[in-house]
C-alpha cells in the first residue's frame, strides 16, 4: 500500500532523559513496540521542545545532522547518530501548509538545525533504521500556547499524504524539582496536573489545554516554561471530530517528569499495548 493512502497517526511522546536512546528502560520498550505497529509513513514531521526559536524555522537540508544539545552525559550518548535523511520538500510543503507565518527553511546542514535529542532520543527505538526522511519543525519562543494551536491546525492536510506528525516533550516537566531517590512517589502536583491533562485530552477539550494555565498552581509548578509542553498542542491540534485518543505510553518520572505518550489513529490493537 502506498504510504500517501494512509491518514496517519499522530503522536506525543514524553522524551524524558536523554540516556533512554541508550540504557534499556521500559519507555525506550515501549517506544519499540509501538514503532512496530505503525503504518510506515512516507515522512516524518518532528515538533521537538528542544528547538524553541524566535521565529518558525524548518529543517530543509538532505542530510540533518545529529545535534547532542545536553551536557555532562557520558560519551557514549554524544557517540549516537540518528542518520535519517531530511526532506527539503516536506520542508517547502510545511511552508506553504503555514503560510502567512513566515517559516525559514533552514538549508544550513554543517551550521542549522538538524535533529535535536527531542526527536532522536524517541525515533531511536520508534524506528531504528532512521531510514525514513524526518523534518524538524521549530517552536517560536514569542507565542502563546493558543497561537501554536492555530498554527498547528494548518499541518492536518499532512496526515492524509503519509507524513507522521510527532510532538515531543513532557506534560510534567520541572527540572528544578526533581527528586533523585529512586522509586520516589511523584509530586501530588504533577500527578494531579497529569490528571487533569488526561481527562482534558479524553474529552478533547483543546480550549482548556490550550489555556492551561488557568489550571492554577499546580500547571505552573507543572509547566514552569512553556517549550515542554507545547509539542502536545501540535499533536492534538490534528485531532478530526470524534477520533479517539490513548495513551500508549505512561509513567512518572523522579518526582514528576510524565512520560506520557499521546496518540490519535492508532489502531485498537496499538493503543492496547502493555502499560495502559
Ligand atoms: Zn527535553
Amino acid at each position: 500500500m502506498n504510504g500517501s493512502t494512509i491518514r496517519m497517526p499522530a503522536l506525543f511522546f514524553g522524551h524524558g532523559n536523554p540516556m533512554y536512546a541508550i540504557e534499556p528502560n521500559p519507555y525506550a520498550e515501549a517506544w519499540r513496540v509501538l514503532g512496530e505497529s505503525l503504518p510506515r509513513p512516507a515522512a516524518i514531521l518532528a515538533v521537538s521542545a528542544h528547538w524553541y526559536t524566535r521565529g518558525t524555522a524548518v529543517t530543509a537540508m538532505d542530510r540533518p545532522r545529529t545535534i547532542h544539545d545536553f551536557g555532562g552525559f557520558p560519551r557514549a550518548l554524544f557517540e549516537v547518530s540518528y542518520p535519517a535523511p531530511g526532506s527539503p520538500a516536506l520542508a517547502r510543503r510545511v511552508q506553504k501548509l503555514l503560510a502567512p507565518t513566515p517559516v525559514q527553511l533552514d538549508e544550513d546542514a554543517a551550521h542549522g538545525w538538524g535533529l535535536d535529542h527531542g526527536t532522536w532520543s524517541v525515533l531511536k527505538h520508534v524506528f531504528p533504521q532512521a531510514d525514513m526522511p524526518v523534518v524538524q519543525l521549530s517552536l517560536d519562543a514569542a507565542q502563546t500556547p493558543q497561537w501554536h494551536y492555530t498554527l498547528a491546525q494548518r499541518l492536518s492536510p499532512l496526515r492524509g499524504e503519509g507524513v507522521l506528525i510527532i510532538g515531543s516533550g513532557n506534560i510534567v516537566h520541572n527540572l528544578q524539582r526533581l527528586v533523585w531517590t529512586k522509586n520516589a512517589p511523584p509530586h501530588a502536583w504533577a500527578q494531579r496536573f497529569s490528571e487533569w491533562v488526561r481527562a482534558r485530552l479524553l474529552a478533547a477539550d483543546h480550549a482548556a489545554l490550550s489555556d492551561y494555565l488557568a489550571a492554577g498552581a499546580d500547571a505552573r509548578l507543572s509547566v514552569p516554561t512553556p517549550e515542554h509542553y507545547l509539542p502536545l498542542l501540535y499533536v492534538i491540534a490534528q485531532q478530526g471530530a470524534g477520533e479517539a485518543v490513548s495513551f500508549p505510553v505512561e509513567g512518572l518520572e523522579m518526582g514528576g517528569v510524565d512520560m506520557r505518550a499521546v496518540a490519535l489513529g492508532l489502531s485498537p490493537a496499538a493503543a492496547l499495548s502493555p502499560g495502559n
